[in-house]
């Protein structure tokens, strides 16, 4: 963990983020654990797309406000060929393995995962409080899954065919 500066993260950049993630509240859907996730991800290509998690009475179904977030870029044009995840923002909680796993799909191991600790009171809130620096944890995707299964896995195991 280091801080998002460190990694190349401007204050401006990071409260773009934090304004789709805020905006993209209003797409939550949590009525059975209570607990709102609101993430963004900015694309290489510098656009910025919102997510919140969106459950369903079957837990499994459940949509992660990361994936959500990385989809609507994909939605827009980014993905495979195109403009990959340069950053990802989330708060309340780290991303869980399976986050790390689809973004990592759509970034790089460099990827910038911004981790906003704050409080369910808060994420449910009308509006998300000021910055605090304190609150922010800036890793490299790479740090939060490094060994990761990866398309090279499949290639060298048809190569072993
Ligand atoms: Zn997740």
């Amino acid at each position: 963990m280091q801080g998002y500066a460190d990694l190349g993260i401007t204050a401006a950049r990071l409260a773009d983020l934090r304004a789709a993630a805020e905006a993209a509240r209003s797409l939550n859907y949590s009525p059975y654990s209570n607990f709102v996730v609101l993430a963004a991800v900015e694309t290489s290509d510098g656009d910025i797309f919102g997510g919140s998690n969106v459950e369903n009475v079957n837990y499994s179904l459940t949509k992660h406000a990361e994936e959500l977030a990385v989809l609507a870029a994909i939605l827009a044009g980014a993905g495979p060929g195109g403009a990959w995840v340069k950053t990802l923002y989330v708060t309340s909680a780290s991303p869980c393995g399976s986050c790390r796993q689809f973004v990592a799909e759509f970034g790089r191991a460099d990827t910038v995962v911004l981790i906003d600790r704050i409080d369910q009171e808060t994420a449910r809130s009308a509006s998300l409080p000021g910055l605090n620096d304190s609150s922010i944890e800036a890793w490299t995707l790479g740090g939060l899954l490094p060994a990761a299964f990866a398309s090279t896995d499949l290639d060298r195991a048809r190569d072993e065919l």
